[in-house]
């Protein structure tokens, strides 16, 4: 079936006289008739719910309407884009080991692997995207266990070569993780480019109406975890009676163990709550992210056109350095996000966004209502200059999120604040 139509149907299917609406299974527990078969369901020899950090029926249910969107063979959902990002690696990375990322990524993710995943013990390399598949390959060391981007950088909206780093990922048999987060499988299925793990920062255009956290991991099934290099996916898993991952759970066998083991003993679980209001989303993304990016296309051109305006990222614009990468891996259009440099620099990227008046100043984006940030005094404040150049930053860059609100409207907020400056 069409992606719109998975929006709507992927993963609740009511039987006779059940509820039409996903319901909300609001309970942390589940009931059983023996003990025997609690003592299954630990063993993992029958599938069902144990307790709501690992799965509930409503999270389950989003889940797997996800992972149809995605076309992977599983999902699993999380309190947040950070935690799927963080629980997504450390599924496969030790202390000890190393990856390799492109520079150009949401800062919240540079911070995790930067400062957090270090003092782990786990090693990141960051690389330009646009570097040559040799200069990238000098990167990789006999450690190295994966290759992590972003489909659209955050915020930066440098579009990313997925072919690209699948080759490069595929020849030192190691995985390439994404985030998809800006895309949306509704712009972008990166599995159909040779992605292997897709990450979601579901708290953008999939919820689309700032209401609620969350992430989502999913697995294409399609990474040969036997080729050696990990050990934790063939060898005897203890804390489960020696199960094997990959000979139980087969194709499954990343997005098992992330539950199964990860989740188990993190607990950064999603909520039924939480799941039932990503669903409302989902069952509008394909409508919304169409008219975010073609509100954000027009908005683009318009900003192009401003003499007050130095440069504008975005990837339909002609002579924008991802315009054939988008041409190929978002034909359908680039989201709503924007990124664009005033001539006064910081001065007046200050003086535009405090002269909005529909558009909001928040720390967000992918939201219905259009809204406006500062990313070098806010959300990168803490990188220093080199960093923020590395990732695309200008310190007089504005991020702006266009909403689904009239685009004369928009246009004429930008005009007026733009008269300010
Ligand atoms: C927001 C964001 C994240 C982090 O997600 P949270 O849900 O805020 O934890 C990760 N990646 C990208 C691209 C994001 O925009």
């Amino acid at each position: 079936m069409h992606l719109e139509t998975q929006c709507l149907h992927a993963g609740y299917e009511p039987g006779n006289g059940d509820p039409r609406a996903l319901p909300i299974y609001q309970s942390t527990t589940y009931k059983y008739d023996s003990t025997e078969h609690v003592g299954q369901l630990f063993d993992l020899s029958v599938p069902g719910h144990m307790y709501s950090r690992i799965s509930n029926p409503t999270v389950s249910a989003v889940e797997d309407k996800i992972a149809a969107l995605e076309g992977g063979v599983g999902a699993l959902c999380t309190s947040s884009g950070q935690a799927a990002t963080l629980i997504a690696l450390l599924n496969i990375l030790c202390s000890g080991d190393h990856f390799i990322s492109t520079s150009t990524i949401y800062g919240g993710t540079i911070n995790l692997f930067a400062v957090t995943m270090k003092r782990m013990g786990i090693d990141v390399t960051f690389v330009d995207p646009n570097a040559s598949e040799e200069e990238i390959q000098k990167e990789f060391r006999p450690n190295t266990k994966a290759v992590f981007g972003e489909t659209i950088a955050n915020p930066a909206i440098v579009v990313l070569d997925i072919e690209k780093f699948a080759r490069i990922a595929h020849a030192n048999d190691v995985p390439l993780f994404i985030d998809n987060t800006f895309a949306t499988p509704f712009l972008c299925r990166p599995f159909e480019f040779g992605a292997d793990i897709v990450i979601h920062s579901t708290t953008k255009y999939m919820d689309g109406h700032a209401v609620q956290v969350g992430g989502a991991i999913v697995d294409s099934g399609r990474f040969d975890w036997t080729c050696g290099k990990f050990p934790m996916f063939t060898e005897p898993d203890d804390s489960y009676h020696g199960l094997i991952y990959t000979k139980d759970f087969g194709n499954a066998a990343f997005i098992t163990k992330a539950r199964v083991q990860l989740m188990r003993d993190l607990g950064s679980c999603m909520t039924a709550n939480a799941a039932f209001l990503l669903n409302l989303g989902l069952e509008t993304l394909p409508l919304r992210i169409a008219k975010h990016s073609e509100n954000a296309n027009a908005v683009a051109h318009y900003l192009a056109s401003c003499p007050k305006i130095a440069t504008v990222n975005y990837p339909t614009l002609e002579g924008d350095p991802s315009f054939d990468l988008a041409k190929h891996y978002l034909p359908k259009g680039c989201s709503g996000v924007i990124a664009f440099t005033m001539k006064g620099g910081r001065e007046a990227a200050i003086r535009f966004i405090d002269s909005l008046k529909l558009a909001s100043l928040v720390v967000h984006v992918a939201d219905i209502r259009t809204c406006v940030l500062h990313p070098a005094s806010s959300t990168h404040r803490q990188l220093t200059d080199e960093q923020l150049v590395a990732a695309g930053i200008n310190p007089g860059l504005i991020r702006l999120s266009c909403g689904l609100e009239h685009i004369d409207d928009i246009l004429e907020d930008i005009r007026q604040a733009l008269e300010q400056v």
